[in-house]
């Protein structure tokens, strides 16, 4: 028989802490650090496997249950203490645990093992009345709420009576107090213990009233039901939307952790708190997190009681210094000995909960700490000069798809701006939106298109989606280990938590603000209410009225120290598409190795040229054409001279126009009549020029060399303009490297056609300047067709580079623009692993990319072949592209360092595989 139940304890833990898939994160860290000798309240571990059992089954197998008992009996005797046992009584934490973690989205119950004998005895026994009955009405609340399916509400109702009362008692006025600032003036450690009594009593008649039943008393009952409700919660709601977002399997399932619980509300000298052994936002090493005195766990991270730093440094200027550092020196050394260990022993950075029970720490949980894109690439250099880890693991240790946000913009530090408030900087990063209130309306107004902050008084795991959907996240409530700072920097999303001043009304849907002068005076309050703009600084916890104006970053410091790591592993080359001067010269700045496509039909658009430009589309015959084009000739010589410098010395491919050209004319009647008057074209003729430009499938129609097939001298005008660019900067010195490159060809016919226009152009431009210029011509493969004819096409191409947005639109029959219909659902019901448009059909798209470049070397071995396309920035499609051997991938210009660490990772990833075969 398996074993399903796993010991931790006195020094010693059963099971294999490396297998997650069986403890679950949780289980596999407590045993970890019980085998460290680190101070671990003794408990087990029901494997993952039991929970999807149930899922089933709806019971627990009665073998596990016999193994439960064993186990149970065993913490009972190392604890000293029995379930139920006035005179001794044990009380256990039952906590879920998954293989990732998944912060807050399952249920935790504590206290569990009470009832009036065992609150009586536990009274007795600590000589504190007041500390069971808050235990025992804890219990309660949780017990009710997660395992019996009772609403909260009714309970914070009691709780906030006994306040009332309390106050009262104290003498507290609270006609001229709100129901924070009340909280604030009678906290939960001023209601006595007659009170804290009553309040069971009151908390059982409402789970009498809402279910219907009695509160079980007996503490074997109570674990079965709590056991169960862990499981159960792996198949909540929230936990659903979560594994779904993070692509978490849903057969892996929860373990479950029973636990014998230490105590932070047993005095002044008990506390609970979570700390990061470095910092999560910068990656700077020092402890960092906070912590409550006399408090459980579950008040630090539910956001009710604000919490205090851990560490001197970070308590507030002027204020007095409430850091565990200088409240209980003891025990915050203990911590740092503490971090100091895990970090050496799992060689990262990590996240700890901890609990203080009268002056002695015990640790209740690590994990890897979640943290932003910055910190993770700081961490990752750090330890790597600290000798921790090796370079290779650095690169690793670094999630490409999160790094772009680095390189993204931040709030122009001289753009005038309206600062409302500041909250906490939880997570980095500007965002603009609209105000919205609820999660629901976040989810649907982004559907609809529009940028929205979620302005909450705190977050709940129910709010997940709203923060999926919201640009930014703004909470008034809460501090940097919240609900909401930590999810937010999950998912690199700026958020700015706990910021006191706003004073948000749900049911006016509004947030207010009192703004304060330079001298700290209040100066006004200002209401903005939902659609109002507002501005984020996540880096700094800045509030903004309306949109502030953003600039980009740079790559240094330890970013470029990264990157540069990576380049010396890559074999992959990365280079940008680039459409002007500038994106070019951002490219670069971010090390791309070439422009790995230039679309030319953008430089169409602009006001000054489209004219020319529809003057060509109507033009009747051959001769009108030219006389557009020639127009159009010097402006499009200007945009190559500007890439082709910025690019020196580098290739840059350009593409020959490509869309149809009915894309280029207008579509409303004012500016039908417009053009007519301006090109002294009759309105009929233009309408029926246009009408005969309609396609039904433009994607399918007259476009890209099928263009040049029936009109020739557009191909030849760009391709003079090319040439006659790259003479002129070759006399000034620049070194030019232009890649001709031909748009949705599927023959080779196509290609000897397309090459004769472009090298009749060359000879014609070459000879009248008595200059030449290197260049190569390749072509576009984007067609299923191209891609299994490669061979033939490479007869005459020198490149391919691989279109993989069309060719995954043709290859799969999916149009981009009109699968967000049902694309979606069959990405959420597994019919399709990922959205292909992001990350490649590795067995269909990819399929052909391979073959593809396969035949097309076969025909021309030093043929080049890349990708241009969304893809060219994925990193899970880098990986895929390294792995069949291609030269470079092309993306966008803020997307090139995270594509060069992807392809570093791609050959590391690789040798692993190597090694494994091996052992095989
Ligand atoms: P989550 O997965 O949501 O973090 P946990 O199972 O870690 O839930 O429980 C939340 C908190 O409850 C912990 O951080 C800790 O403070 C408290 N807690 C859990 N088990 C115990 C225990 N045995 N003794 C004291 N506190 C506990
Ligand atoms: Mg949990
Ligand atoms: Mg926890």
């Amino acid at each position: 028989m398996t074993k399903r139940v796993f010991f931790f304890g006195g020094g010693k833990a059963e099971g294999d802490p490396a297998r997650r898939d069986v403890l679950g994160g949780k289980g596999a860290g407590l045993a970890e650090m019980t085998g460290l000798g680190l101070p671990v309240p003794p408990g087990f571990t029901i494997a993952a496997e039991v929970s999807t059992a149930f899922a089933h089954t709806q019971r627990v197998p009665d073998d596990v249950r016999r193994e439960v008992e064993v186990a149970l009996g065993r913490l009972e005797e190392t604890a000293g203490a029995r379930l139920g046992d006035p005179a001794a009584p044990l009380l256990v934490s039952v906590r879920s645990g998954a293989r990732a973690s998944m912060p807050g989205m399952m249920d935790t119950i504590l206290n569990l093992g009470m009832n009036d004998a065992v609150a009586a005895g536990l009274a007795a026994r600590t000589r504190d009345r007041r500390f069971a009955f808050d235990a025992y009405r804890r219990f309660i609340a949780m017990h009710a709420t997660v395992a019996l399916g009772v609403d909260r509400e009714p309970f914070d109702q009691a709780i906030e009576q006994a306040r009332a009362r309390t106050a009262a008692a104290l003498g507290v006025d609270r006609s001229r107090l709100n129901a924070e600032e009340l909280r604030r003036r009678v906290p939960d450690s001023a209601i006595e213990a007659g009170e804290l009594e009553r309040l069971t009593a009151t908390y059982k008649e409402i789970v009498r009233r809402k279910s219907g039943r009695e509160f079980p008393d007996d503490p074997r009952e109570q674990l079965w039901q709590a056991i169960e409700a862990v499981f159960r919660s792996w198949n909540n709601h929230r936990a659903i939307v979560y594994r779904r977002m993070h692509e978490i399997p849903d057969d892996w399932g929860t373990a479950c952790n029973v636990q014998a619980m230490v105590f932070g509300n047993l005095d002044e000298r008990s506390a609970s708190g979570v700390a990061f052994t470095r910092d999560p936002s910068t990656g700077d090493r020092h402890l960092y997190g906070e912590w409550l005195p006399n408090a459980q766990g579950e008040d630090v991270v539910a956001g009710t009681r604000t919490p205090l730093p851990i560490r001197s440094a970070a308590a507030a200027k002027g204020a007095s210094d409430d850091s565990l550092q200088a409240r209980m020196p003891e025990a915050y050394r203990e911590l740092e000995r503490v971090a100091t260990t895990l970090e050496r022993h799992f060689r990262d950075m990590q996240d700890l909960e901890f609990t203080i029970q009268s002056g002695n720490l015990f640790m209740l949980q690590c994990r890897s700490a979640k943290r932003t894109a910055h910190a993770a690439v700081r961490v990752a250099v750090a330890m790597v000069n600290e000798g921790l880890i090796t370079r290779d693991e650095a690169i690793l240790r670094v999630d490409p798809g999160s790094v772009d946000q680095l390189l993204h913009p931040t709030l122009d530090p001289r753009a005038p701006k309206r600062l409302l408030a500041r909250g906490l900087p939880a997570s980095p990063g500007a965002a603009c939106g609209y105000i919205v209130f609820d999660a629901d309306e976040a989810e649907k107004r982004s559907q609809h298109g529009k940028p929205v902050i979620l302005v909450r008084i705190e977050t709940s795991p129910e709010d997940i989606h709203g923060v999926k959907a919201a640009r930014g996240i703004l909470t008034a409530r809460g501090g940097m280990t919240s609900h909401a700072a930590v999810v937010a920097r999950g998912m690199g999303k700026p958020c700015v938590a706990g910021a006191s001043a706003l004073a948000v009304n749900y049911q006016a849907q509004s947030v207010t603000v009192t703004v304060y002068d330079d001298s700290g005076r209040p100066a006004e309050t200002v209401t903005l209410k939902k659609g109002d703009v507002i501005t984020l600084d996540g880096g700094t916890g800045g509030i903004y009225a309306g949109e502030v104006p953003t600039v980009s970053a740079a790559l240094s410091g330890e970013f470029g120290e990264l990157v540069a790591w990576a380049d010396g592993l890559r074999s992959l080359k990365v280079r940008a598409n680039a459409d002007t001067p500038i994106d070019a010269r951002t490219a670069r700045a971010f090390g791309a190795e070439g422009v790995g496509l230039c679309r030319t039909e953008h430089m169409f658009f602009d006001e000054k040229r489209i004219e020319a430009m529809r003057e060509m589309i109507l033009a009747d015959d051959t001769a009108g054409r030219q006389a557009a084009l020639d127009k159009l000739l010097p402006f499009q010589r200007t945009d190559f001279v500007g890439i082709f410098r910025e690019m020196s010395g580098l290739p840059v491919t350009i593409r020959l126009l490509d869309p149809p050209l009915h894309e280029f004319l207008p579509t409303e009647a004012r500016q039908l009549e417009q053009l007519s008057k301006i090109m002294g074209v009759p309105l009929e003729r233009i309408a029926q020029r246009t009408k005969e430009l309609h396609e039904f499938n433009p994607m399918l129609g007259h476009r890209g060399c099928r263009l040049a097939i029936t009109y020739p001298e557009i191909y030849a005008m760009q391709s003079r303009a090319i040439f006659e660019a790259a003479i002129e900067l070759q006399k000034e010195g620049v070194d030019v490297h232009a890649e001709i490159m031909i748009p949705l060809a599927i023959s080779r016919a196509e290609l000897e056609r397309t090459r004769a226009i472009v090298e009749a152009a060359a000879k014609d431009v070459f000879e009248r300047s008595g200059a030449s210029a290197a260049y190569t011509f390749g072509t576009m493969i984007e067609l299923p067709r191209a891609a299994l004819l490669a061979g033939e096409l490479a007869q005459v191409a020198e490149f391919f580079s691989f279109g993989t947005n069309d060719l995954t639109q043709a290859t799969m029959g999916l149009s981009r623009d009109d699968a967000g219909k049902f694309l979606p659902v069959y990405v959420q019901t597994g019919i399709l692993p990922k959205d292909p448009f992001v990350s490649i059909d590795r067995p269909g798209v990819g399929a052909l990319v391979e073959l593809g470049a396969e035949r097309g070397r076969r025909e021309r071995a030093n043929l080049k072949v890349g990708v241009c396309g969304e893809h060219g920035g994925d990193p899970d499609s880098i990986r895929f592209f390294h792995d069949v051997g291609l030269d470079y991938v092309s993306c966008s210009p803020f997307r090139v360092p995270a594509a060069r660490l992807a392809a570093a990772q791609a050959v590391l990833l690789a040798r692993g595989r190597a090694v494994d075969k091996k052992r095989d």
